[in-house]
């Protein structure tokens, strides 16, 4: 009865179910969104604790199941079910989102909370892949510090809170499993998204090599320099009046940040890689420019999976200072 395409793996496991809604310190004047509702286990938990759920089904055999399950008892009134995809449906006001979600809308959805909304709610804890779990909590330094680590801690701050088994849900999935809880960061980030993107996309082509031999090559250098030259030929023609404004996000990162976030390319050694991609830049004054930078700011010998989310933004003051813009 369940659909694997959907990621329908209910969970069986009542005391887990508790735990989850413990951890998420709901208060009863909170409005909940739940994601993939499913039968409802969770659900039940989510009306006892909180004052009202927001519950986003898109399979509308599941939304029939819950409303026959929650109607004719007192949590009626404070259930309201939205048949659709998350993705693409607009969230009503919440306070907190709990949700065990099917993974493979894990980064969009990550992102559609982080950007899209309002900003508002207190907190999200949702149980994701194991994997992609430690990914989104990953520290400078360990093994799965990536682009996604960053541009979600950019926002919020991230915790790990319960390492969830397979068995605990019917059917069981083929990996194992992690409750996260996510707070946006208030006030948010002061940084321009596409320069940030364009500069951690590049750094972390590689994570482990240093940004010295990264800001070297070709294909890096000649992007950098289009860059430069196209700014100066607008600065130059007056179509920009100032260069200093702060560009909101706009959906057309989001959505490449969101789908892209897990594209690198540690595991891949060099021989393995296209020589002429990978090639040197050969000596220009751009260039130079370029390497001043990363030597002013120390950051030659430096590499991604290492550096705090504070040093990027510090490069990239650096970068756009000297006139060097990701975009
Ligand atoms: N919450 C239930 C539980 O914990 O037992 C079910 C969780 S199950 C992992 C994921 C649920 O999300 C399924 O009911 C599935 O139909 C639903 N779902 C899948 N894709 C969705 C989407 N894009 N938007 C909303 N719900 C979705």
């Amino acid at each position: 009865p369940f659909h694997k395409s959907k990621g329908q793996h209910i969970l069986k496991n009542p005391l887990l179910v508790d735990s989850i809604v413990e951890k998420a310190g709901i208060q009863p004047t909170d409005v909940i969104l739940e994601i993939g509702p499913g039968t409802g286990n969770l659900t039940k938990k989510l009306l006892e604790a909180g004052k009202m759920v927001f519950a986003v089904e898109i399979d509308p055999r599941m939304v029939q199941e819950l409303e026959r399950r929650f109607q004719a008892t007192p949590f009626s009134s404070r259930l309201k079910v939205i048949q659709g995809d998350v993705l693409k449906t607009e969230l009503p006001y919440f306070d907190i989102c709990v949700a065990n979600i099917p993974y493979q809308i894990s980064s969009p959805l990550v992102f559609k909370l982080l950007l899209n909304h309002q900003r508002r709610f207190r907190c999200a804890v949702i149980m994701f892949q194991r994997e992609f779990a430690m990914r989104l909590v990953a520290q400078p330094g360990d093994n799965l510090y990536c682009r996604l680590s960053v541009n979600t801690q950019l926002y919020a701050r991230v915790s790990h809170l319960l390492k969830v088994g397979r068995k605990n849900f019917r059917p069981p999935p083929k990996v194992d499993s992690s409750v996260v809880r996510i707070e946006l960061r208030k006030p948010g980030p002061k940084v321009e998204m596409k320069e940030w993107d364009g500069l951690t996309r590049i750094c972390f082509t590689r994570k482990n090599r240093t940004l010295g031999s990264i800001f070297k090559q070709k294909n890096v250098i000649s992007v950098l320099e289009k860059n430069y030259k196209t700014l100066q030929a607008l600065k130059s023609s007056q179509i920009l009046s100032s260069d200093s404004d702060l560009i909101p996000w706009n959906s057309e990162v989001e959505h490449t940040m969101a789908m892209e976030t897990d594209v690198e390319m540690d595991d891949v050694s060099d021989d393995e890689m296209e020589e002429d991609r990978y090639a040197e830049e050969a000596p220009s004054a751009f260039k130079d420019k370029v390497l001043n930078v990363l030597k002013e700011g120390n950051y030659e010998d430096k590499r991604s999976s290492k550096l705090s989310i504070e040093e990027f933004l510090h490069l990239l003051s650096l970068f756009n200072k000297g006139g060097i813009h990701f975009t």
